[in-house]
Order: structure tokens, then sequence, then C-alpha cells
């Protein structure tokens, strides 16, 4: 997936990061706890504000004192999300002028006093690399380690935050100041590419978590992953580092088809080369050696896709929707055929615990362990000043997952 600007990009990348290498190592003294990448603290910090619809500036704001509590965190990296592809066209949360970006990644460069240890109880120092996940300010209660199925809604994010005086709170910035109170996590020992996966990863983490309530969901099973966006595939990754080998994906593109198989998918079926319902169920049923599926993950956002999956799927089946994050519109189904007759568990899914991301760390570990090649989910890099290049690409869908990188 060559394109003009992923090479001019990792030229720039590659002089940046040089740049740093020779410029940044003179100047940490004065920190008690560790080294600043990149140099000084600087006065202002460049955010990213999406001002109007289809339109980023980048913004200075003067970086504010770091309270006792706060972190911040020179921005190494930060994901483009579908969500963040919402905001820009629509902005259907209502929250411009907004500082986006909650799939970001970056280093401690200070720390107020009173920061001891992350969300998980790791310790924390200046140096360390982290991501943030949600806050939950209205229920404190809510830790790491409280295994129930609270999931991000009724929380904050960084990235999806309304605008403040401090304006530094997304992560399409030099640099974010994780306040007090906020989930952060310690993910030194992960490389820049895993950790602006983290986020997405978490999605898929929690939806397989889903589909395993349902019973259904074995080693053995044969299993349908209907749509190969960045969340199909990263949902084949998770299975196929789970042992479960029987795996089966429908997309439209062959492309993203072969990039399945690299991820762990057995077998794969162009919906193109198939016309009607009934030509493509027998398709995936071919796929699976003449047996439909036990169980089907839906990831696409494709009213049509919902609609036509309850046909690859066995009697007694299963299946994970989790296409819709956002509303797509009503979807035909016929409630006798599809569900009562065939006795199919369904199960949705949205976003993720915070469990599920200290989970998906692991996850990332393992996928790299058997050899999938997790990072070439990022198919296209771009610097923060070509924030809305990278926008204008991801809703190109163009690539799969594409990332600014500072
Ligand atoms: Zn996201």
């Amino acid at each position: 997936m060559s394109n003009v600007n992923t090479i001019d990009v990792e030229a720039v990348v590659k002089q940046v990061l040089e740049s740093m290498m020779n410029g940044g190592a003179a100047s940490s003294a004065g920190q008690s706890s560790g080294k600043i990448s990149g140099g000084q603290i600087p006065k202002t910090a460049r955010v990213a504000m999406l001002t109007a619809l289809e339109k980023y500036e980048v913004k200075e704001f003067p970086i504010p004192e770091v309270g006792d509590g706060d972190i911040l965190v020179k921005v190494e990296g930060c994901g483009v999300c579908g969500t963040d592809a919402h905001e820009f066209k629509r902005d259907p949360f209502g929250l411009i002028p907004v500082a986006l970006g909650h799939e970001g990644t970056g280093e401690i460069v200070k720390m107020g006093k009173n920061v001891k240890a992350d969300s998980a109880g790791k310790p924390l120092k200046v140096g360390d690399k982290v991501v943030t996940c949600m806050i939950f300010k209205d229920n404190p209660d809510i830790t790491m380690f409280d295994l129930n199925k609270q999931n991000v809604g009724g929380a904050d994010v960084y990235g999806l935050l309304p605008d403040d005086d401090i304006h530094l709170n997304g992560w399409f910035s030099d640099y974010i100041l994780i306040r007090e109170g906020s989930t952060v996590f310690n993910v030194s020992d992960l490389d820049l590419k895993s950790r602006i996966l983290i986020e997405p990863c978490a999605v898929l983490i929690h939806a397989v978590e889903r589909a395993k309530t349902t019973g259904i969901l074995r080693f053995n099973s044969r299993v349908v992953v209907q749509g190969c966006g960045p969340i199909g595939l990263i949902c084949i990754a998770v299975l196929r580092t789970m042992g479960i080998e029987n795996i089966v994906a429908v997309d439209g593109e062959q492309k993203r088809l072969d990039f399945a198989k690299e991820l762990g998918a057995e077998k794969s079926v162009n919906f193109k080369d198939h016309k009607g319902i009934e030509a493509l169920a027998n398709a995936v049923n071919d796929a699976f050696g003449g047996y439909p599926a036990d169980f089907a993950f839906q990831c696409t956002g494709s009213p049509v896709a919902h609609s036509n999956i309850y046909k690859f799927i066995r009697n007694g089946g299963g299946l994970c929707e989790l296409g819709f994050f956002i509303n797509g519109g009503d979807a035909t189904i016929n409630p006798h055929f599809d569900i009562c007759s065939k006795e199919i568990t369904t199960v949705g899914s949205w976003v993720y615990t915070l469990r599920d991301y200290a989970t998906t760390f692991d996850f990332l570990k393992r996928a790299k362990g058997i050899g999938l090649p997790i990072d070439k989910l990022i198919t296209h890099e771009f610097p923060l000043e070509q924030i809305n290049e990278a926008h204008v690409t991801n809703l190109k869908m163009e690539g799969l997952k594409i990332a600014i990188i500072n």
C-alpha cells in the first residue's frame, strides 16, 4: 500500500528522529528521576484542534504547571480512529473545538510528586512509556482489578474531552497533560506501533470476552469474521492467539483478505465473487469444508452485512455483533429463520473495560510471539502538521490504520 505520502513521511520521520537523537541527550539536567528525550520541556506545545468540520488547526498553547498528581507526557504517536473520522466529518458528539486523538502513547517527561504507580500498581518514572484509558470520574470504585462488565460508556477519555483552559487534552499533539485521577498504564515493554494499536485491540479483547460468554466459542470452532477493516483483522489475530485456527474471513477487497490470512485466517471469501446471499453463504460453507460456522463476528458497519451474517451460522451457533460503533441505521432480519428456529445466541459488544486494556498488553506480546505481523496494520504515517491529510486518507479507506507519528 505504498503511496506518495507514506514515502515522504517515512523520510521526514527519520530526519526528525535523527535530529532528536543528536540534540536530545544534553538537556536532562534538573530532572531527578530520568532522561527527557527530545530536549528540554518547551514553554508551549502544539495541539491539533478540530475547529470546524473537516478542519484541524495546529495551535500553540502554553504547557501548564504539572500538579502534584499530574503527568506530562511527550507524545510519540497516535492512531486515527473511526471515531475521529466521524468527528472530522460530522461532529456527532458536538465537541468542536476539540483536541482529538485517543489512541496515543508517549513518554513521561515530568510528573507530580504524588505520582508513584500506574493504574495496575506498576511503578512510574520519568522516561516511561504510557497510554491512558478511560476516566471514571463519577465512579472511582471501578479499578483495573474489577472484573465486572462496566465498559467505557459513562466515562471520559482523553481525545474526546470538551476543550478547557489547559487544552492539552488529546493525543494529536506534542504534549498531553494527564490529570490526577486518570487511568494510566506503564507500557514501556511494548514498542511504539504496538502501543498505538492498544486501544483498537482492546475493542477486540472485549468482543472475544463477550463471545466467550455464549459458551459456543471453542478451540476447534469454525469461526467466520465478516469485515476485514482494522477491527475484523485484529479480531482474527486475537482468535488466532487464543488457539482458534478454523477462521474464514469475508470482505470485498482482496488486499484485505490476503492480509487476513497473514493475521491468522485459514481461508477467505470475497463477497464480490458471489452474487446474492445464498451463493455467499454457500461459499462460506465450502470454505469450512461443507459446514456452516459455529460462531460469527460481524465487524462491518453495514446493515446488509448484519442481515446476511445469520445465514453463515449453524443451528445453535453464536454471533457477536460489534460493527455498529455508532448508529448505522436499521437492519432487516427474519426473527423466525435467523434467530428463533436456529436458536442463535447473540451478544453485542461495545468498547472495552479497564481490565480488557491490561489483557491487551499481553495479547500484543503473544501475537508477536507467534509471528503475526500486527505492526502491518499501520499502513500510513503522517506528521502532526499533516493531520488533515491523514484524516482525508482515512476517509478514502485507502489504508488500514493511519497513525500520526511525532
Ligand atoms: Zn478508537
